[in-house]
């Protein structure tokens, strides 16, 4: 990867928007997981990529910490997997929902999956960002501390970027544009993409807990359900943990130390499994971070000139960890689909064209748009269910995550889908079957498996 070369834009003769041939086949807007990811298929697609970002250096906060199955393929085959191995990722073999003494509710048990990848991984966002970043290639320019202010448009479609850069305006051209600028996305504003958003009715704690000394927790994601609420930890490298807690909106607000600390205690008693991190628990409470929670898909996933990917596009509930998979997985199709519309082939002389651009966005729209809502109703599904606050929501979710527990074929299918394996959905019938109703062929793996 190439950072902020002396030929800059003021050099580049395709600087300006449909000013003769471009300097970039894309510019990718945003460096978060979903820009890298981008920036790192494409690049592998043999484009040259312009990646920008506001930022200098990552915003440390605690997200995307879990990667799926079908993530660590993707990341395997672009050769970013060592990478994060190097950085210490941690290896998880499942996801457990359990009560709050630590009883078993409901195993998804990724060991039981198809193909080669059947563990979670874990790892600091900004530790993923990092390895990524770093499998960058020379194809790919980078431009920390770079705001992209809007789209730049040639007739109705999408030619490029304005932004402000080493504080100058300037206006930079590409057949592709990427918007992965995050939930508040300014390019899908601009470029008039609607979105119908909602924000959940609770916040979550998170907590990055020591954890050296106390006796190691089981290699897995594991859900607490409680009366006050999800609980959800797993560890991180360097013997370290993330708790979250879910919280009303304003549990804590304006909490002295004292508060607090009340606080954690009651989080305890609600929560025997995790007694054994009482004083740990305390000695972290600098670490917490309140986060708010959103929902959202946006109207289309592309126009001509313009791909969204990541939270540019959609935002699920973070606790069934599939916002950053979803990202990673919107990168590797739109690479894929700029491929087979001509517009990443190595072999032609001449660079790719908008109209080949646009081809790929349509397909691009049409394959992901069904994923995009199928990972939608998954995740508010499961939120749902673990969420609850009312004692009967509480015991119908208990209920419907027991039957599924003891049923072999719809636990596959739970797990094979949050893997991002694939779209199952449940069926009506499926729902039935969670509810109590017998099912003869819950021995069976399902039919398409
Ligand atoms: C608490 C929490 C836990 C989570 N855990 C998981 C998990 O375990 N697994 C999982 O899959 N997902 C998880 N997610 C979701 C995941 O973090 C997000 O889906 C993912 O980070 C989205 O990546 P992104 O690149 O689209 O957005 P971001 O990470 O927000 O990146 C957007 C980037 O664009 C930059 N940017 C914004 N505007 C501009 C501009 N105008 N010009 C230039 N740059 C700009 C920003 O600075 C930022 O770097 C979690 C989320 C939360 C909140």
């Amino acid at each position: 990867m190439s950072t902020e070369p002396g030929s800059g834009p003021d050099s580049e003769p395709g600087s300006g928007p449909g000013s003769g041939p471009h300097t970039w086949d894309a510019i990718v807007c945003g460096a978060g997981v979903a820009g890298l990811a981008t920036a790192r298929a494409l690049d592998l697609a043999g484009l040259r990529v312009l990646l920008l970002e506001k930022r200098r250096v990552p915003a440390p906060v605690a997200k995307g910490e879990v990667l799926q199955p079908s993530s660590v393929r993707i990341l395997r085959d672009w050769g970013v997997l060592p990478m994060l191995l190097r950085r210490g990722a941690v290896p998880l073999g499942q996801l457990m929902i359990r009560d709050a003494h630590g009883r078993r509710l409901m195993l998804f048990d990724y060991r039981t999956i198809p193909g080669d990848d059947r563990q979670l991984y874990s790892l600091d966002y900004p530790e993923i960002l990092a390895a990524l970043r770093e499998s960058l290639g020379e194809g790919v320019e980078s431009w920390p501390g770079a705001l992209v202010e809007e789209p730049i448009r040639d007739g109705g479609r999408v030619s490029g970027v304005r932004v402000s850069w080493r504080g100058r305006t300037r206006e930079l051209a590409a057949p592709l544009v990427v918007a992965a600028d995050g939930r508040s996305s300014r390019l899908r504003r601009s470029a008039g993409i609607e979105t119908t958003s909602t924000e959940y009715p609770h916040r979550l704690l998170s907590f990055d807990i020591d954890v050296e000394g106390v006796p190691a927790a089981a290699p897995e994601v594991t859900t607490y359900l409680t009366g006050q609420g999800l609980r959800l930890a797993y560890p991180l490298p360097g013997r370290r943990m993330r708790l979250y807690a879910q919280v009303s909106p304003d549990a804590l607000r304006g909490a002295g130390r004292e508060h607090l600390e009340r606080w954690c205690r009651e989080l305890l008693d609600g929560t025997p499994a995790l007694r054994p991190l009482e004083e740990r628990l305390e000695g972290s409470l600098g670490s917490r971070q309140l986060l708010n929670l959103w929902r959202f898909t946006a109207s289309v996933l592309a126009v001509p000139g313009l791909a969204l990917v990541g939270e540019a596009a959609h935002c699920v509930h973070p606790m069934a960890a599939q916002g950053m998979n979803t990202a990673i997985a919107d990168a590797e199709a739109l690479a894929r689909c700029l491929a087979d519309r001509g517009f990443a082939d190595r072999g032609f002389a001449a660079r790719p064209s908008a109209t080949a651009a646009d081809r790929a966005l349509e397909a691009y729209q049409a394959e992901r748009s069904a994923w995009v809502r199928h990972m939608d109703r998954m995740s508010h599904d499961a939120t749902r269910m673990i969420t609850q606050l009312s004692r009967p929501g509480q015991a119908i979710g208990r209920r419907v995550l027991r039957r599924m527990d003891g049923n072999p074929r719809l636990r596959y299918q739970a797990t094979y889908n949050m893997a991002g394996l694939g779209i199952r959905p449940f069926t009506a019938l499926d729902r039935l079957h969670q509810l109590g109703l017998p099912d003869p062929r819950a021995r069976r793996v399902p039919d398409w498996a």
